[in-house]
């Protein structure tokens, strides 16, 4: 699947479309969902273009994919979860039910998060 550059995390990205941000660095962009599934639930975006896990896990550098990594758990540091512990979600392609086309990843805490069942 092609990337489509009008997706709206790539306005986010852009700031054609406005977010609650919590983190940035050269590789990542971090904001809450508009609609939450637990007290925290953050999505962390590459500032790159790709479609999804696979498109990233695939085709990014080296040095993208390890920035990306670094600033997740960047992320939940800095929202105080890395003691509580969390949960990260990488909805992937139609079965995998995602909905917007830009590789992203859900962070999820401020609870005790159910057993994930599919
Ligand atoms: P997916 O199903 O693709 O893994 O998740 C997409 C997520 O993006 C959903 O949880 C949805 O609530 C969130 N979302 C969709 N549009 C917007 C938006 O305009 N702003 C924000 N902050 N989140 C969005």
């Amino acid at each position: 699947m092609a990337y489509d550059p009008n997706n709206v995390f790539a306005r986010i990205l852009r700031g054609e479309i406005p977010c609650k941000k919590v983190y940035e660095d050269d590789f990542a962009l971090a904001f809450h969902d508009i609609a939450p599934q637990a007290p925290v639930h953050v999505l962390v975006i590459p500032k790159g273009a790709y479609v999804s896990w696979d498109d990233f896990s695939k085709t990014a550098p080296d040095a993208e994919i390890g920035g990306f990594i670094r600033a997740v758990g960047a992320v939940a540091r800095q929202l105080g979860l890395d003691e509580p512990g969390y949960r990260l979600l990488a909805n992937t392609g139609r079965d995998g039910g995602q909905e917007v086309p830009h590789f992203h990843i859900h962070l999820f805490g401020g609870r005790v998060l159910g057993r994930m069942v599919a």
